[in-house]
């Protein structure tokens, strides 16, 4: 018999937007289990599409994969040149996202966990920055000629807007690829009418689940690379099954987020070996399940509206 919903909360390992605990619902339906995760301060509309993505998950399951494993990033937050090196070592990943910009600190300290992250990759691995669109126009495109010396794969969201993107985009030989930029289904066809990016960085919850996903990123036209919005191995799952049915996937993906969390509902956790995620859906465990489990009629309240 199919549970009713079930809303958890996971400690977070690193605050991630500002959170210390990761919350959502899981639903189960006939083809399995779905995550409906939201983060905060998204309305019913926004949430609707994130509801979509669990219900497919619940109710219909996922187009057939096209490929058994995804490579996947590891991520370097703003530490320091000793510790990129050794979280790029140690993730056994061969491309990694460093972010860049951050409060705080200064270009120079930019420019020497980029070159840390380049040692420990070797010169054949992929380099990529995220600047979360921090920098002016300016600043991008002499800061990526700069940081290019590494020899960057692209550049994530270097500034805010899309005519901005723009900008860098014709003054500067490093790809662009835009993240924020794309939070509703309609943003992709945007950032390519704007000729903006690249590259779309793509969430399948945020889209509405893996088929509308497929849908937008073949609208769009251009390659895109699968990331995150920090799920549980269930909410994961989604994005590795539309990762997994791409027709094309030339860049490593944003998927390697587990270890984010202090905890997970299924046993085998979706992690990385030797720098890919294999294409699988693991299956609930109830024991875990129960001790993330938490009352909140709020969240289940939350799901009702954006259902309506
Ligand atoms: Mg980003």
């Amino acid at each position: 018999m199919e549970r009713s919903p079930v809303v958890f909360r996971i400690p977070m390992r690193t605050r991630f937007r500002g959170q210390s605990v990761r919350e959502g619902v899981l639903i189960e339906g006939p083809a399995g289990w779905g995550e409906f995760s939201p983060f905060p301060e998204y309305g019913p509309r926004e949430c609707a599409r994130w509801l979509a993505c669990a219900r497919e998950a619940a109710d219909e399951g996922w187009p057939d994969p096209v490929r058994t494993s995804i490579p996947v990033n590891a991520t370097v937050p703003a530490v320091s040149p000793e510790q990129a090196f050794d979280i790029v070592r140690r993730s056994g990943c061969a491309t990694a996202k460093v972010k860049v910009a951050e409060h705080g600190q200064t270009f120079a300290d930019d420019l020497a966990r980029v070159e840390a992250v380049r040692d420990a990759l070797g010169p054949s691995g992929g380099l990529r920055v995220d600047a979360n669109g921090a920098w002016s126009v300016d600043q991008a495109l002499r800061r990526l000629k700069e940081l290019d010396r590494y020899d960057l794969e692209y550049a994530e969201q270097p500034c805010a807007t899309l005519d901005e993107l723009a900008r860098v985009r014709r003054g500067c030989d490093v790809p662009v690829a835009a993240d924020e930029s794309i939070r509703r289904a309609e943003d992709p066809l945007r950032v390519r009418a704007a000729e903006a990016a690249d590259i779309a960085v793509v969430k399948v919850q945020p889209l509405g689940g893996v088929r509308a996903a497929l849908r937008v990123v073949e609208a769009c036209g251009l390659p895109a690379v699968v990331s995150s919005a920090v799920e549980t191995s269930v909410g994961l799952a989604a994005g590795i099954a539309l990762a997994a049915c791409l027709p094309s996937l030339p860049y490593a993906c944003g998927l390697a987020t587990m270890s984010l969390l202090g905890g997970d509902v299924v046993a085998d956790s979706l992690l990385p070996e030797d720098g890919r995620i294999t294409v699988r859906r693991p299956t609930v465990d109830n024991r875990l399940l129960s001790e993330f489990t938490v009352e909140s009629p709020s969240w289940l309240r939350r799901m009702q509206e954006a259902a309506q």
